[in-house]
C-alpha cells in the first residue's frame, strides 16, 4: 500500500544523503514530514550561516569583522524563534554561551579569508533543476568567481574536521551541488572548498566531469529506489550506531520494533536492513 503523502516536489542533496544513511529516516522526514526538534549544534550552525550570508550580501568594503559581529543580533532574531528556544530550553546562560561560541567561530573565519576580497555569484543560491529526470533543489552557501575566472562552490562547516581518508563521502554532497550548477548554469565549477570555520581549516577538491556524471547517476538510482519504496508504502530502516546516534526518530523506531543501538557494543556499525 502506498503512502497518502506524495513524494517531495524536489530532492535536496542533504535529503538524498538522509536516504542513503537510512531510508526510514527519509520516510519520516521527507514523506511524512514529521518535525524534528532543533538541536544546539544545528542551531549554532544556522546562526553562523545566517551571519555569513548577511556579511556577503554587503558591499565588499563593508565586510569587516566588526560588521560580522554586529550581524549576530539580526541573525539571532531570525534563527532563534520561540519554538527553537523552547526545543533547546534556552535560558540566559545558554543564550550567552551560544552567542560566545558563534562569535568565536566568526573570529576564526576571519583568519581563513578576507571577505572583502571575495567575488561571488551568489549567497544562499537556490539551484532548481531536473537532473537526468530527478527533480533537484540545492541551496549553495556561496558560489565564488575565483581569480582565474572559474567557479568555486564554498560550503561552511561548523562541525569537526573530517578524516581525510573519507574524502569521497565528505565531498559527495557538494559534488552533487556541482552537478546541479553545471546543469542549471551551463558552467561546471572547478573547485569545491569546505570551510571548517570552527577549526579555521579549509579542504578542497577539484571537480571533474567523471565525478559529475557519477553523482548524477547515483542520484538517479536513488530516486528510482525512492519511487519504488514510496509505491510499496515502506522505506526500510537501516539502524547502526553511527546513523542512529543523532537521529530524532530513534524513539519512534524503537516503538515500531526497530533494534536501534543505544551504546557501543550493543550493535555493530554495519548497516543492515530491518523490515519492522
Ligand atoms: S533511529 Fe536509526 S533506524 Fe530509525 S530512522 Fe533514525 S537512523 Fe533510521
Amino acid at each position: 500500500m502506498s503512502f497518502d503523502q506524495p513524494l517531495p516536489n524536489a530532492l535536496s542533496p542533504s535529503r538524498l544523503q538522509d536516504f542513503r544513511a537510512c531510508p526510514r529516516r527519509f520516510q519520516y522526514a521527507s514523506i511524512e514530514r514529521i518535525a524534528q526538534p532543533a538541536t544546539y549544534a544545528a542551531t549554532k550552525g544556522r546562526l553562523v550561516h545566517a551571519v555569513f550570508e548577511r556579511l556577503h550580501r554587503l558591499d565588499p568594503a563593508q565586510r569587516t569583522i566588526d560588521a560580522a559581529r554586529d550581524l549576530l543580533g539580526p541573525a539571532e532574531a531570525d534563527v532563534l524563534t520561540e519554538s527553537v528556544r523552547e526545543d533547546l530550553g534556552l535560558d540566559q546562560t545558554s543564550s550567552e554561551r551560544l552567542r560566545r561560541e558563534a562569535t568565536a567561530i566568526i573570529d576564526v573565519y576571519f583568519t581563513m579569508e578576507d571577505p572583502r576580497s571575495v567575488i561571488h555569484e551568489g549567497v544562499e543560491l537556490r539551484v532548481r533543476v531536473d537532473l537526468d529526470g530527478v527533480p533537484m533543489l540545492g541551496i549553495l552557501d556561496r558560489l565564488d568567481r575565483e581569480a582565474n575566472g572559474s567557479l568555486a562552490i564554498i560550503d561552511y562547516k561548523t562541525g569537526s574536521l573530517p578524516n581525510r581518508r573519507f574524502d569521497t563521502q565528505t565531498f559527495a554532497n557538494t559534488e552533487l551541488y556541482a552537478a546541479l550548477c553545471e546543469a542549471s548554469l551551463g558552467e561546471r565549477p572547478s573547485t569545491i572548498r569546505l570551510l571548517y570555520v570552527a577549526q579555521g581549516k579549509a579542504i578542497e577538491r577539484t571537480v571533474t566531469p567523471v565525478v559529475i556524471r557519477a553523482r548524477a547517476s547515483a542520484a538517479r538510482d536513488a530516486w528510482r529506489t525512492i519511487q519504488r519504496y514510496h509505491e510499496d508504502g515502506r522505506f526500510p530502516a537501516t539502524p547502526s550506531l553511527h546513523t542512529c546516534r543523532f537521529c530524532a526518530f530513534a524513539e519512534r523506531c524503537r516503538q515500531s520494533g526497530v533494534p536501534v543501538p543505544t551504546r557501543p557494543g550493543s550493535a555493530g556499525v554495519a548497516v543492515s536492513t530491518v523490515e519492522a
